[in-house]
């Protein structure tokens, strides 16, 4: 049966709301668990060159599939603005992300433009297919660090993983050109299912070991409607660490800061560090600052929302800046997500938006 994704339907407009007061006495602004936001991910195209198994299934994503009009995308002036409302409301790193983002025409533009806001940390995840070619001129126009997704060292795997008949050297290519543009370190991210590529953590391990990237490997997660998610191709951060831990002994190392997604360990020999992003069984909402602005511009607190906010309508219906302060400090002041913590058999059947829209 043919999956239809909620995607740009599933909005609201964001409720009429009193005027803010501004930020909490703290400067920030947090929701109904105390948590404050600082982290923005842009989503700035809902396509890709890509068609992994787990995000975009070519059984859903096909020639035939309605992808947003050009007209209906932020442009890149509305996603600046928005990002500097963000920004005086305590946002400090801001990840671009899609779909692929490099199929974005132009968007080392958008790039100069965000690096303009001070005070931010301007990151990018990419499938690094396009970074031999665009990696210098990202890092000209101000962007800070690069993560690069890649699924097997094993090229039978990765393609499969893949499935658009991507090998893994054009991936290192990508990576190789990171690093020498001042991208790095790169951090190098593989979503690990059980019976499709687990078999290959140790090789990915071992090819990163003392090359001064930083691979993570992120537990499959439930995401979407679309990608046929099952609790036992889920494989443990446990079990990746004890895999690694028994050919090159690890140690823990402390998070760079509170809250941070990866929990990090170091090989024992001094050859680098890996991480484990544990989504499902250690589920990290707590600490979450995040929110997501997706490719036509609504606002979602979670991963995992049923609906988002309509920001575009405010922005295109000539909001001032102080409108939108007020919008942005009405739906992260609402904000009570936590599904990573309550997932159970009683949310498996929502129907939820594609990663691909929402951006990762
Ligand atoms: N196309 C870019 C890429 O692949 O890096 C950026 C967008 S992609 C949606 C962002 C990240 O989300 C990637 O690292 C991808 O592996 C991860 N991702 C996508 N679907 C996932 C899922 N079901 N579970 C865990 N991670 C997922
Ligand atoms: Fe494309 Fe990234 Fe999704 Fe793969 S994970 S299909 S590269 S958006
Ligand atoms: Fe944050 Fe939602 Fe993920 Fe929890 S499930 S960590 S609230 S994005």
């Amino acid at each position: 049966m043919k999956v239809i994704p909620i995607h740009p339907a599933a909005a609201v407009p964001v409720p009429a709301s009193e005027p803010s007061s501004g930020n909490d006495p703290d400067g920030l602004l947090h929701d109904r668990r105390g948590r404050s936001v600082r982290d923005l991910r842009i989503s700035v195209t809902d396509r890709c060159n890509f068609r992994c198994i787990y995000c975009m299934p070519r059984s859903v994503f096909g020639d035939d599939y309605p992808f947003l009009a050009r007209s209906d995308l932020l442009s890149f002036e509305e996603i600046t603005r928005i990002a500097q409302r963000f920004a005086a409301r305590g946002v400090r790193k801001i990840r671009i992300t899609g779909g692929e983002p490099l199929l974005r025409k132009h968007v080392e533009n958008l790039i100069e433009q965000l690096a303009r806001i001070p005070d931010i940390e301007l990151t990018l995840t990419t499938n690094g297919v396009l970074l031999p070619r665009m990696a210098r001129r990202l890092r000209d126009a101000g962007l800070d660090r690069v993560t690069v997704s890649l699924d097997a060292i094993d090229d039978a795997t990765f393609r499969r993983m893949n499935d658009a008949d991507f090998p893994v050297a054009s991936v290192l290519e990508g990576i190789e050109a990171a690093s020498a543009a001042g991208l790095g370190p790169v951090k190098v991210n593989m979503v690990v299912k059980r019976g499709t590529n687990d078999a290959g953590v140790l090789d990915m391990a071992r090819h990163f070991r003392g090359s001064g990237h930083i691979v993570r490997f992120i537990e499959f997660m439930d995401v979407g409607s679309s990608n046929g998610w099952k609790m036992d191709e889920v494989v443990p951060s446990r079990e990746i660490i004890e895999r690694i831990g028994a050919e090159y002994p690890l140690d823990p190392i402390d998070p760079h800061y509170v809250g941070e997604v990866a929990e990090r360990w170091r090989y024992r020999d001094g050859s680098g560090e890996i991480g484990v992003i544990s989504s499902v069984t250690q589920a990290f909402c707590a600490t979450c600052t995040r929110i997501r602005l997706s490719t036509e511009g609504k606002l979602y607190t979670c991963l995992f929302a049923q609906q988002g906010y309509d920001l575009r309508a405010l922005l295109r219906g000539g909001a001032t800046d102080g409108a939108l302060d007020d919008a942005i400090a009405h739906v992260w002041r609402g904000r009570d997500d936590r599904y990573s913590e309550i997932r159970s058999a009683n949310t498996a059947g929502q129907r939820r938006i594609e990663m691909s829209y929402i951006g990762g």
